[in-house]
């Protein structure tokens, strides 16, 4: 039987391409609202301010100003999961989580409301070489995850774990990547438990230059990460975990888990 053909990783990590974009605040008009799945609101918003819109990574994120608590703005993070500057197009799909301004807005969206976006103020894009990846999310993240998938090269292999309350909340990716997507059931209440992503992951095998991508509750990135270093001896450089939400903390992102 042949191995699969890996190259020893190389211990600094895959180049990584910083680019930095114009930061503008962009209004837009909200186009279509759809669900995706039942919890998973997609909103298509357009405007000719998308003509210069760029996002060069899947895991870039734009600023979504929505009304905060006490009326005034706040900006929240969320993903272009698509977009098309000819066509004046961005698609944001934002998960109907019971708590915040955002997810709030977003169920009460309609066709022509207006909204103002800002940036993406820059991309992280990882160039290699990469052989294979394995992507990690929860709910959140399943925008990035996505589009990560979908614009991988074809027969890129991946595997895809995703984190949400059911079967019916899974979503199809269409690509030419070697796709071998997983799917882990928990309820709501335990999306800041790491114990069925970590489960999830002790059945992945990790050969060297394998990039590992991890974005969830922070507290759930971090246990994510840190089994992979201290467990499986994957090498830091070769692992991005992010916390894309915290529990208990508005707007708690943490963008970077390190040490
Ligand atoms: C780089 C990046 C990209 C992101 N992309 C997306 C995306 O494309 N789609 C998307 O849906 N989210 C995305 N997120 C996550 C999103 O920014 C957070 O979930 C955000 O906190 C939602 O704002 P809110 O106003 O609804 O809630 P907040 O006001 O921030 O929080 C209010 C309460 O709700 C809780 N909470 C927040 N989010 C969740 C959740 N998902 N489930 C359960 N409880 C929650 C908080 O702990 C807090 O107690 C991204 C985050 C980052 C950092």
């Amino acid at each position: 039987m042949d191995l699969p053909q890996t190259s020893p990783a190389a211990p600094e990590g895959p180049a990584i391409r910083r680019v930095k974009h114009e930061l503008m605040r962009r209004t837009l008009t909200v186009a279509a609202v759809t669900r995706l799945t039942p919890a998973m609101i997609r909103l298509r918003l357009t405007g000719d301010d998308l003509a210069s819109f760029a996002s060069a990574s899947p895991d870039d994120h734009i600023k979504i100003f929505v009304p905060g608590p006490d009326g005034e703005p706040v900006g929240r993070d969320y993903t272009p999961r698509a977009f098309d500057t000819a066509r004046r197009e961005l698609v944001v799909d934002v998960a109907d989580h019971a708590a915040g301004p955002a997810a709030a807005w977003a169920r009460a969206a309609k066709a022509g409301d207006e909204v103002t976006i800002g940036g993406p103020r820059g991309s992280a894009v990882i160039e290699g070489p990469v052989e294979r990846w394995v992507l990690v999310a929860d709910e959140t993240a399943l925008p990035a995850m996505g589009r990560r998938i979908e614009e991988l090269a074809p027969g890129t292999p991946v595997v895809s774990i995703g984190a949400v309350t059911g079967p019916g909340e899974e979503q199809t990716f269409t690509t030419e990547a070697a796709l071998d997507a997983r799917w882990i059931h928990r309820p709501a209440a335990a999306s800041a438990d790491p114990a069925p992503l970590l489960a999830a992951l002790a059945d992945v095998e990790l050969t060297p230059a394998t990039f590992v991508w991890a974005a969830a509750e922070a507290d759930v990135a971090r246990a994510v990460r840190r089994m992979l270093i201290e467990e499986r001896g994957h090498p830091r450089s070769w692992i991005k975990a992010a916390g894309y939400w915290a529990k208990g903390r508005a707007d708690g992102a943490v963008k970077s888990i390190g040490d």
